[in-house]
């Protein structure tokens, strides 16, 4: 007899670089406007006192080279490429100085958004779930570990449609860099291996439509990549 009254849903898991094991992936935190620019675009002054969260279901992920379905309920279906933090330790309430010690490797995301919903939402001061927190919402490609490549502060964070250039500017453009954003949300929360942090996007988020390929890079971590396709 099963303990469970119909299958448990597996465990979420994105690949690693070099490793055959996979990362398990429990929590996904995104930092909100961690760009200047893109706050501008979004017609909101920054605030650089603090950064903000939103959260994704683990189950949103989906590996980057995918193709997905334009999702329901949208008809302004949006990319933001952002640098990911991958955590490997536990971590509660460290210095910003210790941060990076809990930090496993890094990966190239793609936040995938509902804009109208969202802006929707934010008029109506709701909450944002169904702009964001929606299936397949989270894109990621392999995570590359730490060990690897260290803990890239500066290099370039791109995105191009269908070959074209959206998106294009630098790490060190981060308002709350990776180890200023754990410090932070490990005030608020024990963070453990497995969670992500989706660190936010630069200016330049638009629209995508069926047919669009999406490839998004950050020097020195990799490349991520989407495909949509047809609503269902
Ligand atoms: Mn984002």
């Amino acid at each position: 007899m099963s303990k469970y009254v119909f299958p448990a849903p597996e465990v979420v898991a994105a690949p690693i670089k070099g490793e055959d094991g996979l990362f398990p992936i429990g929590r996904i935190f995104c930092v909100g406007r961690n760009y200047e620019a893109h706050a501008k675009e979004m017609g909101v002054v920054v605030d650089r006192e603090a950064p903000f969260y939103f959260t994704k279901a683990s189950s949103t992920y989906i590996p980057s080279g995918a193709k997905v379905a334009y999702p329901p309920g949208t008809s302004n279906y949006h990319y933001e490429m952002e640098l990911v933090a991958a955590i490997g330790k536990p971590a509660f309430r460290v210095s910003k100085e210790k941060a990076l010690e809990c930090v496993f490797g890094y990966a190239c995301g793609l936040d995938m958004t509902r804009r109208d919903l969202q802006l929707a939402a934010r008029e109506q001061r709701r909450p944002w779930d169904l702009g964001k927190d929606f299936e397949e919402s989270a894109v990621l490609s392999e995570i590359v570990p730490a060990d690897a490549i260290g803990h890239p502060t500066k290099g370039a964070i791109e995105l191009r449609v269908n070959g074209e250039v959206k998106q294009s500017s630098d790490l060190s453009l981060l308002i709350h860099d990776v180890a200023a954003v754990i410090a932070h949300l490990s005030q608020f929360y024990h963070l453990q291996p497995g969670d992500l942090i989706y660190t936010g996007t630069p200016e330049g988020v638009g629209p995508v439509v069926a047919g669009d390929r999406i490839e998004g890079l950050v020097a020195g971590i990799g490349s991520v990549a989407l495909t949509i396709t047809p609503a269902e």
